[in-house]
């Protein structure tokens, strides 16, 4: 079952002026950046209540965020949602058909195990399984 939204993704040209404006917007800082170096992003990170938005940067020409931003722009990229055991929840959606990008959950942001669902199985958006390590 997935528990909640955990986070959204946002895919952004330049993190430094997209955490000023999102601050503004929010009328809060970020409360962490982290690079990924697996994933060839730079990530930052707001709490509003408690979702989080996560503003992605690509640090590399071959990162995803880079070939999303080249195909479709700056943007919603994924939304991210909580799960307690990404194994089981794996193995279940894979039972009821869909598509799972990488079905050995990898290392994200956020000291979290990370898995995605291929947009093609879920109306066009990036789905994120998270899991706090333990
Ligand atoms: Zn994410």
């Amino acid at each position: 079952m997935l528990k909640k939204v955990e986070h959204i993704g946002i895919a952004v040209k330049n993190l430094n002026n997209a955490n000023s404006l999102f601050a503004k917007l929010f009328g809060k800082d970020h409360y962490k950046i982290e690079k990924v170096e697996s994933e060839g992003v730079s990530t930052s990170f707001f709490m509003l209540g408690e979702t989080k938005i996560e503003l992605l940067e690509a640090t590399t020409e071959t990162s995803a965020i880079s070939k999303f931003i080249e195909k479709k722009g700056e943007g919603i990229h994924h939304i991210a949602y909580e799960v307690d055991d990404i194994y089981a929840e794996i193995e279940r959606l894979k039972k009821e058909g869909f598509e799972i990008i990488n079905a050995e959950p990898k290392a994200g942001a956020d000291n979290k195990l990370i898995c995605f669902l291929h947009p093609k199985s879920t109306n066009g958006i990036l789905v994120e399984l998270c899991q706090e390590k333990k």
